[in-house]
């Protein structure tokens, strides 16, 4: 299904813009639909946690055990099974890091999710296990190698495009 409906977009979205915009708006209707599969780097592929456990707030070195993430502003609730695309194993912060001017992560933005049992590749829809011989590894079909082929990913990695096996979201 083609991302962008472009007779909705001309027929209700356009008459709401102004010239210039109603311009800029039909111009990139006729671009074409798909940019393709990004690369690992692309979505911030993560290898296996050292300890192969799954990715979780738990084990980032961004989360206060207190429930919040100091990248998040204070304030936003993330349990220790919550995830972002932000994740970096770890060991947690014991507080917030006094800091100056920063520019907090948006929960909608940064992909935050509660997810009890963490993440994987092995729990991502998008992981094909297209060997059954080799039980830690797969390719995924949401991101690409370089050459265009689906990429190869560790069963205990994961990326920012995770999405759960079991519900589809
Ligand atoms: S919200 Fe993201 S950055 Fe913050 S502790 Fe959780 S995984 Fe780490
Ligand atoms: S299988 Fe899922 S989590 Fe793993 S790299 Fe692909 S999209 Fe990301």
């Amino acid at each position: 299904m083609p991302l962008i409906d472009k007779q909705a977009l001309l027929r209700y979205v356009l008459p709401t813009y102004g010239e210039q915009e109603q311009e800029r708006v039909a111009a990139a209707a006729q671009m074409p639909e798909r940019a393709g599969r990004p690369e690992p780097w692309g979505v911030l592929y993560a290898s296996p946690n050292p300890d192969q456990s799954r990715k979780a707030c738990a084990n980032c070195i961004m989360w206060i055990p207190t429930g919040e993430c100091d990248i998040h502003a204070p304030g936003v609730q993330v349990a220790g099974y919550a995830v972002c695309g932000y994740h970096v194993f770890g060991q947690p912060l014991p507080a917030r890091v006094p800091r100056k001017d920063i520019q907090y992560v948006e929960p909608e933005y940064s992909g935050l999710m509660t997810i009890p049992g963490g993440t994987n590749c092995a729990r991502c829809r998008w992981f094909n296990e297209a060997d059954p011989m080799m039980l830690d590894r797969g390719l995924c079909l949401a991101v690409d190698d370089p050459s265009g082929a689906p990429a190869p990913v560790e069963a205990g990695g994961c990326c920012a495009r995770w999405q759960s096996s079991e519900t589809g979201r």
